[in-house]
C-alpha cells in the first residue's frame, strides 16, 4: 500500500506548488458507493457501452439506452461525496487546489462544496428534452416506465451526459488544456487514463514540467512513464491523510 512519508512528499508538494490541479475519474467516487464502470462487475461488464451509451441509441431506440441509463441513475442519484471530495474541496477552499476537472456524471465535487470543476463528460443532475430542451433534475424523471419522456412534448430525454457520439463541451476542453499545461502539480485521482482526451492531461502536465502524482490502490498506465511518483490507496483515505498533514505544515 503506501506509507506515511509518501503522505508527507505529497502534502509538501501541494503546498510548495504554486498551481496545482487534479483529475478524477470513476476511483475518486467508488467510496461513495459508486462501482466503476470498467471493473470487475462494473456496467461495461453487462452493458456495451458504445451500443447503449452511444447517442444514436438514445435517439432512435430510448427504450434500450434507458436500460442502462437506469442502473445508472439508481448508482449515482442517492450517493453523497465522500472523504475525497470533501477533502479537495477543502484545498480549494485553502487556496491550494486551482481545480478539478472530472469525467464522472455525478456531480459529486460540487456537491461537496468545490466551486472551479470542470466537468468533461457532463453530469446525470439534470436531464433535457432532446426536442424541446426542456431541462429537470434528474431525480424528477420517473424510471419506473421506460423509456421516461419529457413532460412538455413527449419527446425522449437525454442525461444532460456527454455520450458516446457526442463532442466533450469546447468549453471543457479548452479549460482544462489550459489548467493542465499551466500548473505546477497535477493530481491524478482514480482513474485508469484510457478515455481520451480527457486521459492527455496528465501527458500534457508533465510535458510542461509538472509533477504528476497518482492516488489510486491499483497501478495504472500513467504509473511508470507519466507519474512522478504514486500513492496506492483508496482515494477518500489518502486525501483526507494528505490534507490533515497540509494543515499541519501551514500552521507549523
Ligand atoms: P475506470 O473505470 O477506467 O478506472 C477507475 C480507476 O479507479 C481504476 O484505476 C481503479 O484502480 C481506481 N479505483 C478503484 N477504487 C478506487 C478508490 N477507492 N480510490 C481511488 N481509485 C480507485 O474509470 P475512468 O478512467 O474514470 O473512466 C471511465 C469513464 O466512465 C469515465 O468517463 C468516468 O467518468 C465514467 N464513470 C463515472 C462514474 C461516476 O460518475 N461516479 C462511475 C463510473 C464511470
Ligand atoms: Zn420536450
Amino acid at each position: 500500500m503506501y506509507t506515511d512519508a509518501s503522505i508527507e512528499r505529497l502534502a509538501r508538494d501541494i503546498v510548495a506548488s504554486k498551481k496545482t490541479v487534479a483529475l478524477s475519474g470513476a476511483g475518486m467516487s467508488v467510496e461513495s458507493g459508486i462501482p466503476t464502470f470498467r471493473g470487475k462487475g462494473g456496467l461495461w461488464e453487462k452493458y456495451n457501452p458504445e451500443e447503449y451509451g452511444h447517442i444514436t441509441t438514445l435517439r432512435y431506440h430510448p427504450e434500450r439506452a434507458w436500460i442502462m441509463l437506469k442502473d445508472m441513475q439508481l448508482a449515482i442519484l442517492p450517493a453523497k461525496p465522500n472523504a475525497g471530495h470533501y477533502a479537495l474541496a477543502e484545498l480549494e477552499a485553502l487556496g491550494l487546489l486551482s481545480s478539478i476537472i472530472t469525467q464522472n456524471v455525478d456531480g459529486l465535487h460540487h456537491v461537496a462544496g468545490s466551486k472551479n470543476v470542470i466537468e468533461f463528460h457532463g453530469n446525470l443532475q439534470t436531464t433535457s428534452c432532446m426536442d424541446c430542451g426542456f431541462q429537470q433534475p434528474s431525480s424528477a424523471v420517473p424510471l419506473d416506465t421506460i423509456p421516461p419522456r419529457c413532460p412538455k412534448c413527449n419527446g425522449p430525454v437525454k442525461p444532460d451526459a456527454v455520450f458516446f457520439g457526442e463532442a466533450i463541451p469546447l468549453d471543457a476542453l479548452t479549460r482544462s488544456h489550459q489548467e493542465a499545461q499551466s500548473c505546477e502539480l497535477m493530481l491524478v485521482i482514480g482513474t485508469e487514463a484510457v478515455v481520451y482526451p480527457a486521459a492527455s492531461m496528465p501527458e500534457i502536465a508533465r510535458s510542461a514540467g509538472a509533477k504528476v502524482v497518482e492516488i489510486n490502490p491499483s497501478r495504472t498506465p500513467l504509473t511508470d512513464f507519466i507519474c512522478t511518483y504514486s500513492i496506492h490507496g483508496p482515494a477518500g483515505e489518502v486525501l483526507a491523510k494528505v490534507v490533515g498533514k497540509v494543515k499541519e505544515l501551514r500552521k507549523g
